[in-house]
This record gives structure tokens, C-alpha cells and sequence, in this order.
């Protein structure tokens, strides 16, 4: 694998996206993997330093996934 922006080896793969990148290139930023409804707060679990391709755009908030859901009721 090399990575995406340099081309020089990878050491590491974009937690959001996949993309492989080089220890020089790679970014950290927090990532939320699970959220559920506590009571009526939402709540999540997430890994503060993941690691980051820094290309790709992740969005700061998490974001409504219904999208994901609703697609088949469209038909
Ligand atoms: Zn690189
Ligand atoms: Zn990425």
C-alpha cells in the first residue's frame, strides 16, 4: 500500500474513509462509532486520536442517517 498523498509507504489506513497513508501525512481527529439514545440524551462512543488521511471530508457533527434507511421505502 502507499500512501494517498505522497506516495511514499503507508503505515496507517483512514479510519473514515480507507485510504492509506504515510506516518508523516496522517492526521488525527475524534471518531464517533456508535451512538445510541440514552433516556433523551444521545449518546456515543469514540476514539479521540483516530487516525485521519486528512483528504477525505468528514463531517464535524454527526449527521442524520435516515438517508441510509429510507432508501429501500422509496421504490
Ligand atoms: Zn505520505
Ligand atoms: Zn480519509
Amino acid at each position: 500500500m502507499r500512501c494517498w498523498v505522497g506516495g511514499e509507504e503507508a503505515e496507517g489506513m483512514c479510519q473514515f474513509c480507507g485510504r492509506a497513508v504515510c506516518k508523516k501525512h496522517t492526521r488525527t481527529r475524534p471518531f464517533l462509532f456508535v451512538v445510541w439514545q440514552d433516556e433523551n440524551q444521545e449518546r456515543g462512543l469514540a476514539v479521540e486520536d483516530a487516525l485521519w488521511c486528512g483528504v477525505c471530508k468528514v463531517h464535524p457533527e454527526p449527521i442524520d442517517t435516515n438517508f441510509l434507511l429510507s432508501r429501500h421505502d422509496k421504490k
